[in-house]
């Protein structure tokens, strides 16, 4: 994926794009390659006929499992595979020693200084920081919702989220203007052209403009509304039939579920409007009661009535979008049929919805999601609309069992066919002309020689005889055997090595967790990542410990006991030995295990508590480059690195800097140091996994920063106890080693004439303003993309997207993984609106914004993404909904989940962090964001609450999630939260005594142990199936998530509390209903 720019008349490709160092360009382009027969797609075993046809998996990766990719794969034949261990030695500045099993004979570590602030064990209440992605839950759970309207959508001939369609949602006011609802009425119009002004009171807002009433479903039975507004409109509530009511201006309707019933009492209100609909000028039945009063709980912030408006500030939690009904509904409505991806534009299912794909063209959600699948077709437009326009990437992204992986295409010598000019590869949407001689570049235009061992006659349609043949011509994900021009230095790479590198100062020792990690790697290593059917893994394993110091060892299968070789000059850091360091785990299988079985004796009375850090990496690093190889370092760190050595560190952690211009200083290395060797981490490509597990403050905005820019991966286990977090911590280290990950990756964006990629997201290093560098990059690993108009689009030809991932798989091999996706281009603003993606703009504001506070107040920040989304509600509001009363709310159907998100990325700790949250908390959850997909970003900022009281023991489905409120918690059951990063089971003061005796074992509520990090293993069905639903959420997270109980009015609640999204926060975040108030008031100084 080189790139060899030549400047054309076209803008979009002008921007200069160096191709990365080190790649030469492979030659085509008009060069033909004699001889080459066509048929090189021996990969396939031959031709295979359509592969939309059921074509067997060809091995999938379970998620936990190892991976068993492909079908036989024609490995190259390299030649270079012998690592050559080239790199100046100096002499390691200790002997090596030979390590006799049992007693020591030495000290390595020696110095007698001792504890030096060796910090109380006993761990503070911690919150637990962040998230984790959200695959689709179990059967699509059915809707209960009596309240089903019309929806506005698109034409039919799309397939399209049904549920998410234009109709604007409204929220009506009870005064015409002034301040902020009173007593918000919802709902759609109905019908869409309804003329006439809205009443003054509460009425319901007009339809959106350009678009076609489209009946997705039957109409529902006219929905109630909460009652105490005053008079809100009322279509016939459960009397009269709905259809026969004539349509009235202010006519209110429920929408689409998210306005659902009230809850408590309704019974009276049919028989408060008998027969005929109350259109709201009269005044309501009596209030029935409620359970919740919002006006008493207004933001101090936000709270903008006058007080003598308060008791008429009540808005009914249930009827204002509900991210649940939203959920559920897109998984009744698109759980069912698989997703195929042959027709441009398409939105895709929920990531809450479990959906098969079928592959016809486009990549698969599971790839790439986008904040619009419908694109403005001028700036002008984007620009006035203010929703960014990205995609959310993930390229290695595991698919489930059922779907099929990339193929992998080999064209043999020549390489894949690609653009002369742009450098595009050969995709589904290149048009082949002149009889399949030339084919003309979807993305620029330009017009290129077919080789001639890649010549094929066209159909009468146009379309090449061999179409269904070649996975690039019809498929939207596939793999290119890449060629000896696509590495480094033009010659194949060796298999990459993974290095352990292990703190044994003192608290890791004491804590007991250098034993643990020996003892797991003993069995661990048996399941490094092997490629489709090799036998044993071709990664080489290497192994390293430090305190102040390195020691280096020796497992060379000859030898009869490992060797340490310790190196103490930490300024200056080299490896003391190549020959033995990097090893085959089954020919020294005896030599490591040994090692491993040392390890633990060897520091178990060390003193020392000072350790280094940066020194490590470079070790790390040295040993990389001296094997020339690519690599992970796995790093199992436990403290600020204050020794004496290069990237030393000092405590620099003050939360006074909170809330100040300062603030941002705290996301903010503090030395470039880090920064300076992650860039020779990538150009090895070298990627680091960091294991934090501190008692302290450790720093982690600068000790992650490695990781950050190597695309790796970062854990923490703050105050690590040995039987609390040794489950989490195991299962995380076995998914993180066994993990599907490439190395040495570049990564380009192409787009077609009249975008460009303008940003990037995540994990990785950027030395030009193109190709995204990752030293490894994961099956978990997303990177976020923006885009930016650069010329007019066309609504004709769409946009294109194609992502090429350059990478090294686990067996050394060199490869380009394609994905192609194309989407619809508009010239009106309601079309744009009608095809976003609420959760993946989610995904793409919440990484802006943790991206902005490294360089902005976080006030700033904040205010910045509150504007930004008045913006693209006012602009709907203005231009595609009809003219209503300015008191009303109106959200298109796509983002009416919009105003309850981002109020949870306002409220999270990055942005507004409670007095628990921890510096390091924030840096650490501030990292996992940018790399989160749309799946767990969404689970992350909006958790799953699921009453498991209420399941079905005798099913495998989980029981439905309910909204994140307290005043949604009953007493009497026990609740399931889970954010992607823990689960807290919730249990109310008064649930059964004898669910109790089931789930805890004990007899009372008194007697549960919060302190409980298991649910212990009882042989009852209650029991069996909340662990079952435990485990079935564990499964579905990359990271595994820490479980706390929390007892109903315990002061563990306060913690669990921050998680129930639509409450106030005590931090002063502000409540769903008054955010959705200040929101509303904000669009209306915008459109005034
Ligand atoms: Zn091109």
């Amino acid at each position: 994926m080189s790139v060899n720019q030549q400047t054309h008349t076209g803008p979009p490709y002008g921007q200069p794009q160096p191709g990365y160092q080190g790649y030469q360009q492979p030659a085509y382009g008009g060069q033909p390659l004699p001889g080459v027969p066509h048929s090189q797609y021996g990969v396939y075993n031959g031709p295979m006929p359509g592969y939309q046809q059921p074509v067997p998996p060809q091995g999938c990766f379970p998620s936990l499992g190892f991976p068993s990719k492909g079908s036989p794969v024609s490995f190259n034949s390299d030649t270079s595979l012998a690592p050559n261990f080239i790199g100046s030695v100096r002499a390691p500045s200790t002997s090596g020693t030979s390590l006799s099993s049992g007693h020591l004979g030495y000290s390595p570590f020696g110095q007698g200084d001792v504890q030096n602030g060796i910090p109380a064990s006993t761990a503070p209440m911690q919150r637990p920081p962040a998230s984790q992605p959200f695959l689709p839950g179990s059967a699509p759970v059915p809707v209960s919702q009596t309240s089903m309207l019309q929806q506005y959508g698109p034409p039919p001939a799309s397939v399209q989220q049904l549920s998410n369609h234009m109709a604007g949602m409204t929220i009506g006011s009870t005064s015409t203007s002034a301040p902020p609802p009173a007593g918000l009425g919802y709902g759609a119009p109905r019908p869409p052209t309804m003329p006439g002004p809205p009443l003054p009171v509460q009425t319901a807002a007009g339809p959106p403009t350009s678009q076609p009433n489209h009946v997705s479903s039957p109409p529902p039975p006219p929905s109630t509304l909460s009652g105490p507004y005053p008079g809100p409109p009322m279509s016939g509530l459960r009397g009269p039939p709905p259809p026969t009511h004539p349509p009235q201006p202010g006519y209110q309707m429920q929408q689409n579920g998210s306005f659902e019933q009230v809850r408590g009492p309704q019974t009276n209100y049919g028989g408060a409007y008998p027969g005929t609909p109350n259109y709201g000028s009269q005044p309501g039945p009596p209030p029935p009661p409620k359970r919740l009063d919002p006006d008493s709980i207004p933001s101090p912030q936000l709270n903008e009535l006058p007080p003598q408006q308060k008791p008429r500030h009540r808005i009914d939690p249930d009827a204002i979008p509900s991210p649940i009904q939203v959920i559920e509904d897109d998984r009744s409505n698109r759980g069912s049929e698989p997703f195929v991806t042959g027709v441009r534009g398409q939105v895709p299912p929920l990531v809450t919805t479990n959906f098969l794909v079928k592959d016809q063209g486009n990549a698969s959600p599971r790839y790439i999601r986008c904040t619009s699948y419908n694109i403005p077709c001028t700036s002008d437009m984007a620009k006035q609309s203010q929703v960014p326009l990205a995609a959310v990437i993930k390229p290695l992204a595991t698919l489930p069992p059922d779907e099929t992986l990339p193929y992998l295409v080999d064209h043999g010598e020549s390489g894949p066919v690609r653009c002369n000019r742009c450098k595009a590869y050969m995709c589904p949407f290149m048009q082949f002309i002149e009889g399949g001689r030339r084919f003309q570049c979807c993305f620029c235009s330009c017009v290129t020689e077919v080789p001639p061992h890649y010549f094929q006659h066209l159909d009468h349609t146009g379309k090449r005889v061999d179409f269904y043949d070649r996975p690039e011509l019809s498929l939207g994900s596939y793999e290119f055997l890449a060629t000896v021009d696509y590495c480094k230095n033009n010659k194949f790479p060796s298999p990459p090595a993974f290095i352990f590198m292990i703190d044994v100062s003192y608290n890791a020792v004491k804590s007991g967790l250098v034993r643990l990690i020996c003892e797991e790697l003993k069995s661990l290593l048996d399941y490094l990542p092997r490629e489709g059917n090799m036998e044993e893994s071709a990664i080489r394993v290497g192994f390293v410990t430090y305190n102040k110091v390195l020691h280096f060892y020796n497992v060379k299968s000859s030898l009869a006991q490992p060797q340490m070789m310790v190196v103490s000059d930490v300024a200056d850091m080299f490896v003391p030995l190549l020959d033995g360091f990097l090893v085959n785990v089954n020919e020294s299988r005896t030599v490591i295990i040994s090692l491993l079985d040392q390890i633990p004796e060897m520091f178990a009375d060390t003193r020392e508590t000072e350790t280094v850090f940066g020194p490590v990496i470079q070790a790390g690093l040295e040993a990389l480059k001296a094997a020339e190889c690519a690599g992970k370092l796995f790093i199992f760190h436990t403290s600020l690195p204050i020794a004496e050595a290069p990237g030393k560190l000092k405590n620099r952690d003050d939360k006074k800097l909170i809330n100040t211009d300062k603030e941002k200083t705290l996301f903010q290395p503090q030395t470039s140091f880090y920064n300076n060797l992650a860039k020779d981490c990538v150009a090895q490509g070298c990627c680091v996994d960091l294991f934090l597990f501190p008692n302290q403050y450790l720093d982690v905005a600068t000790l992650g920063i490695v990781t950050y820019q190597t695309g790796g991966s970062i854990y923490k286990y703050a105050y690590f106890q040995l039987e609390t977090d040794q489950d989490r911590f195991l299962n995380d280290l076995r998914r993180d080693v066994q993990k599907e990950v490439g190395f040495d990756a570049v990564m380009r964006v192409r787009t077609s004439t009249g975008i460009r990629a303008t940003d990037f997201f995540g994990a990785f290093f950027m030395s030009n303003t193109t190709d995204v560098e990752m030293a490894g990059l994961d099956c978990d690993k997303t990177i976020t993309v923006e885009f930016k108009h650069d010329d007019k689009l066309s609504e004709d030809s769409g946009a294109l997207l194609q992502c090429a991932l350059l990478y090294t798989s686990c067996a050394g091999q060199r490869r380009l993984r394609i994905h192609n996706l194309s989407l619809n281009c508009c010239t009106q603003l309601a079309d744009l609106y009608r095809n976003c993606e609420t959760d993946t703009l989610i995904n793409y504001l919440a990484k802006y914004a943790y991206r902005g506070v490294l360089n902005s107040p976080v006030k700033t920040v904040r205010d910045a993404l509150i504007n930004q989304c008045a913006q693209i509600l006012a602009c709907y509001r203005k231009n595609c909904a009809s003219p209503s009363s300015a008191g009303q709310l109106i959200l298109p159907e796509c983002m009416k989940l919009l105003p309850v998100y981002l109020n949870c990325v306002l409220k999270s700790d990055v942005l507004q962090p409670g007095p628990e949250v921890t510096t390091d908390d924030r840096a650490y959850i501030r990292q996992l964001v940018t790399s989160m997909d749309v799946a767990e970003t969404n689970v992350f900022f909006y958790p799953r609450l699921l009453p498991v009281t209420k399941a079905d023991v005798d099913s495998d489905s989980l029981p439905a999630a309910i909204r994140n409120s307290e005043e949604r918690l009953s007493k009497g059951d026990i609740y399931l939260l889970e954010n992607g990063l823990n689960i807290f089971v919730w249990v109310g003061v008064n649930v059964q005594q004898g669910l109790i005796q089931n789930l805890f074992g004990v007899s009372s509520f008194s007697q549960i142990s919060s302190t409980l990090n298991t649910l212990p293993v009882l042989e009852n069905p209650f029991s069996k199936k909340v662990r079952s639903i435990i485990d079935m959420l564990q499964v579905q997270r990359s990271r595994y998530m820490k479980l706390i109980i929390v007892k109903q009015e315990d002061k563990l609640e306060m913690l669990f509390k921050q998680f129930l999204v639509e409450d106030k926060s005590l931090t002063g975040g502000a409540s769903y209903v008054d955010f959705l108030c200040h929101m509303h008031k904000e669009i209306r100084q915008l459109l005034s």
